[in-house]
């Protein structure tokens, strides 16, 4: 009945993201997971457009220069993220003959893709049944079948198997690929959780499930005391300091490919935080320290 009352609402509400509904490669669908980890997917659509016509495949994104990528990657956040997709694009243009992998095991050992984008891309892109379990679909699942929220950190034992006993069945089903009740399910689950079952306000008065809802049925006990996910500040921290770094790089105009030293202190007032940040970014590969004190973005 869960599962019904979800496809239905899905397949009149769904927000029209230019990779649903069958219309990206898996290559596509595998972008816009990694772009949408900790960014918002409504931040993520001008992005994940430009970045597919830039690099609309693996082999594409091979050959792009790591300065190219970095910049492309814009204000999405957390950068590495942007080099991990290049490692990634390079091991399937070159192991896989720029096909991705179709198997769970291929994807997860692939640089930078973990449980969640190796189920998701199973599911969205290739509509196999499995359960695709993120911090949205477990807080809805643990809300609507046990009544109370759920813990921080990783997924539990329970909840993996929650996910996989909920998670309705595609055999008897004739619809095929994105359309089948798996692969809606995992979708509208997400969904419902992001626009609708938020883990501070949810909207119980909107919810399509709320008749069958254990959460609300309980009065919704120790709503927002637990977070799923703490609360992070960005003021002040290294990681505003280093997108400012990146910022600047990604600002240069045409022709300069390096910010000196004075400019680059003229971006924080901390200069040994600063002088930190410059170090991690040159650790990850994200940015060159060169002998004269200037910074770019790689080659
Ligand atoms: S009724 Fe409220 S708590 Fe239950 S799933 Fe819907 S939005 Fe979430």
């Amino acid at each position: 009945m869960v599962a019904e009352s979800l496809a239905e609402w899905w397949h009149e509400s769904a927000r029209d993201l230019p990779w649903r509904f069958g219309r990206a490669t898996p290559w596509g669908v595998l972008v816009s997971e990694v772009m949408s980890q900790q960014t918002q997917m409504s931040r993520v659509v001008p992005y994940w457009q430009a970045w597919m016509e830039r690099w609309p495949d693996a082999a594409a994104l091979a050959d792009a220069s790591k300065a190219d990528v970095i910049t492309a990657w814009g204000r999405l956040g957390y950068p590495r993220r942007a080099l991990r997709l290049q490692e990634c694009a390079r091991m399937v243009a070159d192991d896989y003959h720029d096909d991705l992998p179709r198997t769970y095991d291929e994807l997860v050992a692939l640089p930078g893709i973990g449980d969640y984008t190796a189920s998701a891309v199973m599911s969205f892109a290739y509509g196999e049944r499995i359960a695709v379990i993120d911090t949205n679909i477990r807080r809805v699942l643990s809300r609507v079948f046990l009544g109370a929220e759920s813990r921080g950190g990783a997924a539990s034992p329970a909840e993996r198997a929650l996910a996989n006993r909920v998670l309705p069945e595609d055999s008897a089903a004739r619809c095929r690929g994105f359309d089948r009740p798996s692969v809606v399910w995992n979708q509208s689950v997400m969904e419902l959780g992001a626009v609708i079952c938020t883990a501070k306000s949810p909207l119980c008065e909107q919810c399509p499930v709320a008749a069958e809802c254990m959460f609300l049925a309980n009065g919704r006990p120790g709503l927002g005391e637990r977070r799923t996910r703490p609360h992070q500040r960005f003021r002040g921290t290294d990681r505003q300091v280093r997108g400012l770094v990146l910022n600047a790089l990604r600002g240069l105009p045409d022709g300069r490919i390096a910010i000196d030293r004075k400019d680059i202190e003229a971006l924080w007032s901390d200069h040994i935080q600063l002088d930190k940040c410059i170090a991690s970014l040159d650790d990850d590969g994200l940015i060159e320290m060169l002998p004269d004190g200037s910074v770019r973005l790689p080659c």
